[in-house]
């Protein structure tokens, strides 16, 4: 890839085309920028991806990252709405809307949808009903994504919601079918948000 072949930036630009919106060519710029300011910024990308690494985790109770020293929000605060997202990048496209201001669970993922509903995958489905039992959770909103993972995941959630007290609403049209949330624009996402309705269960 480089004239000499120097291993060490062949492998850096295998890593950094892994990055989102990042292919091979825009890896190989970004690395030649690295190179090129070292001091200003090779030493502090390293100690801060480090810092990262060693500090951020994910809560095990509610799937958002937290700093590994502290609390997690949703262990300090009482709330009585819990917005139900696939993953980060999800919540951040919800957050930036401004419709929402409460508290996210963050599955990590979808159910398989023919792989049968016992394989969980880790997601945090079960911390999901425990977090609406101890927090007498009023609302839980599923806000995932219009795909059919993303409703076969919402129908899992809602059947092991079935024994608690809480209304469940689900995000209205605006989201086209096969969309995923974090692809979706902000307007759609707002009606989608303001017209929940109810998930009606017998
Ligand atoms: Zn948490």
């Amino acid at each position: 890839m480089t004239d000499n072949n120097i291993k060490e930036i062949e492998n850096l630009i295998k890593i950094i085309s892994r990055l989102p919106g990042l292919g091979p060519k825009s890896a190989k710029r970004v690395v030649l920028k690295l190179i090129n300011k070292r001091e200003e910024l090779i030493k502090p990308l390293t100690n801060a991806l480090a810092q990262v690494y060693k500090n951020v985790v994910r809560c095990e109770n509610c799937g958002n990252l937290k700093s590994v020293n502290i609390n997690c929000i949703c262990l300090t605060k009482n709330y009585d709405q819990i917005c139900v997202v696939e993953n980060i990048a999800d919540m951040w496209v919800i957050e930036n809307t401004g419709i929402y201001k409460g508290h996210y669970h963050i599955l990590g993922g979808t159910l398989p949808t023919f792989e049968g509903k016992n394989n969980k995958k880790g997601l945090l489905i079960d911390s999901l009903v425990n977090r609406v039992k101890k927090n007498s959770v009023k609302e839980v909103i599923l806000a995932t994504s219009a795909t059919v993972e993303g409703q076969t995941t919402a129908h899992y959630i809602q059947d092991s919601l079935k024994d608690y007290k809480v209304k469940i609403t689900k995000l209205a049209q605006g989201i086209s079918v096969g969309t995923e949330i974090e692809f979706a624009d902000d307007g759609s996402l707002l009606s989608a948000f303001k017209n929940r309705s109810p998930i009606i269960t017998n």
